[in-house]
């Protein structure tokens, strides 16, 4: 039961939460309200198909309010107001309040979004937590250089906040993109308006508690909504001095185009995928098998950077798919709250059909299903992980990203063969190889397009690391000092020491 101020959860039994009430309004000065129209969007736990919550719809009008508060908030108290070790300790603080709520964030995330509440306590809270902690740490330490022109001229740099920035974030790790989207830009000093999913708003919302122990009134304010009504109007807001957004291709663009339009904001942009995922014929056979099941199946496919086309070298094809076969099947998919559940239903009912659309024109173009092609059980949005075989590469199901358990193998014969197949894609987001050779290894590595490339493992993010995409992959980077270079505008102070006046 809620109201469009409250979320009132309650957890299976068994569950260590037995409930959960915290405020969902509009989080705009660090208080609360309901959408200025008035209406509101349901949320569902897609383990169960059931209606949780109801959180704010927000309006154009909302996102001017939220504007106008972190713009003040910019202009009084943070910004350049606010020197970087403060800033820093305060994200700190924030990383400390997150892993003080673990279980809390973890029931939320495992209820509104499906994923396994374990792994979202191991993985998301911790993983949020500590990008938290990493960009407090370099909140005191990105600052400009000292260039040194002539004996007469000298330069600094000064790396200044840009101002208000705008983030929009996807459904499929809710609280994890909300702090890769919080930690640069707070470290450099800007103010947020951040959109969250309307499917999966409810561990932000339950965040916001914990910014407004820590953080100024205006400095960050969600607002949640629709894309083309609180999306559209953030990244075509005239105030808004940059735009950082993660989601689909096709809404990237949308997004550019909006940012074109209006103030020419920059905009970083981490899209979708369709990445190769390599196994030579010296590969480790058994770290192999297990490391590209985990790279397509965990969150249950709905990742950005899932290994979703396996290419194997011919001599070994059957043994790796028998091994990969067998390791698929002993894969648990189940609800949220069971323990030793790793495949969670996919996050919407919209989000269900189109993995549902992409099974079936797979088969209608003719590749073989292997394992799984169907509904798992018949509550929730749950299906069976799936492998296709005999796929060609105009097939949709090998060019298009899926989002979802789906995987499709094929062969290869030697290197320049899997290069040119795995470039062969729009995207360029990730890789993988697997083999014992590093020279192999890293001549591959140097030869896919893809920003992340992963030797003898998958799926591997840390904080300190670079993430971004190649191709229709995205512009940008996230995590690592690179980020930083998203949110800081770079000043330039010639200084004149001795050169005379021109004229
Ligand atoms: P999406 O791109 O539509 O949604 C992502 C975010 O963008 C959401 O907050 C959404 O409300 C917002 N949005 C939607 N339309 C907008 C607009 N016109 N202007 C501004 N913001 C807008 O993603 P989706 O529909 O939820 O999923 C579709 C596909 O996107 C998936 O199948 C998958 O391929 C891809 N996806 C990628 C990622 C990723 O991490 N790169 C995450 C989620 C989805």
């Amino acid at each position: 039961m809620s109201n469009n101020l409250t979320a009132s959860l309650t957890f299976p039994e068994g569950h260590s939460l037995k409930s959960l009430e915290f405020p969902v309004g509009l989080f705009i000065n660090n208080e609360y309200s309901p959408a200025s129209g008035g209406e509101t969007i349901e949320v569902r736990a897609p383990a169960f198909d059931k209606v949780i919550a109801h959180v704010p719809r927000g309006t154009a009008e909302d996102v001017d309010r939220a504007v106008e508060a972190a713009q003040k908030a910019y202009d009084t108290v943070w910004g350049e107001r606010c020197p970087g070790h403060k800033r820093g300790k305060l994200l700190m603080q924030l990383a400390d309040l997150f892993e003080q709520h673990v279980e809390q964030l973890a029931s939320i995330e495992a209820l509104d979004n499906g994923k396994a509440y374990n792994i979202a306590k191991a993985f998301d809270v911790s993983e949020a937590a500590a990008c938290l902690r990493y960009y407090g740490g370099w909140a005191d330490k990105e600052h400009g250089k000292v260039i040194e022109v002539d004996n007469s001229k000298m330069a600094i740099t000064k790396h200044e906040p840009i101002g208000v920035i705008g983030q929009i974030i996807p459904w499929n790790f809710p609280l994890l993109m909300f702090a890769w989207k919080l930690g640069p830009a707070l470290a450099c000093g800007n103010c947020i308006v951040i959109k969250v999913a309307e499917t999966t708003p409810l561990s932000a919302f339950y965040a916001t508690q914990l910014i407004a122990k820590v953080f100024p009134p205006g400095v960050v304010n969600v607002v949640t909504g629709y894309g083309n009504e609180v999306g559209a109007a953030i990244s075509g807001h005239m105030k808004i001095l940059k735009v950082a957004f993660t989601g689909s291709t096709l809404v990237g663009r949308t997004i550019m185009q909006a940012a074109a339009k209006s103030n020419l904001k920059p905009v970083t942009l981490e899209l979708g995928g369709k990445s190769p995922n390599i196994i030579f014929d010296d590969a480790d056979m058994e770290q192999a098998v297990s490391w590209s099941a985990f790279g397509l199946f965990f969150n249950a496919g709905q990742c950005c950077c899932a290994g979703s086309r396996i290419f194997v070298q011919e001599s070994i094809y059957d043994e790796f798919l028998e091994k990969l076969t067998a390791k698929v099947k002993s894969m648990k998919v189940g609800q949220p709250f069971a323990a030793d559940s790793f495949v969670g239903p996919a996050t919407s009912k919209l989000q269900f059909d189109r993995i549902n659309a992409h099974i079936q024109s797979g088969k209608d173009e003719g590749a073989k299903v292997h394992v799984g092609g169907n509904r798992h059980g018949d509550e929730g949005y749950f299906i069976e992980p799936t492998i296709f075989t005999d796929v060609t590469p105009n097939m949709r199901i090998a060019q298009e990203e899926i989002f979802g358990p789906v995987l499709v193998v094929q062969k290869f014969k030697d290197e320049s063969d899997v290069v040119a197949k795995a470039n062969d894609t729009m995207y360029g987001l990730a890789a993988a190889i697997f083999s014992r050779d590093i020279s192999r290894a890293m001549r591959i590595a140097n030869s896919v397009h893809a920003g992340t490339v992963w030797l003898n493992c998958y799926n591997q993010l840390n904080s300190q690391v670079p993430f971004g995409g190649f191709k229709q992959s995205g512009i940008g980077r996230e995590l690592g000092s690179y980020a930083l270079a998203n949110y800081t505008a770079v000043k330039a102070i010639h200084i004149n020491l001795s050169q005379p006046n021109p004229l």
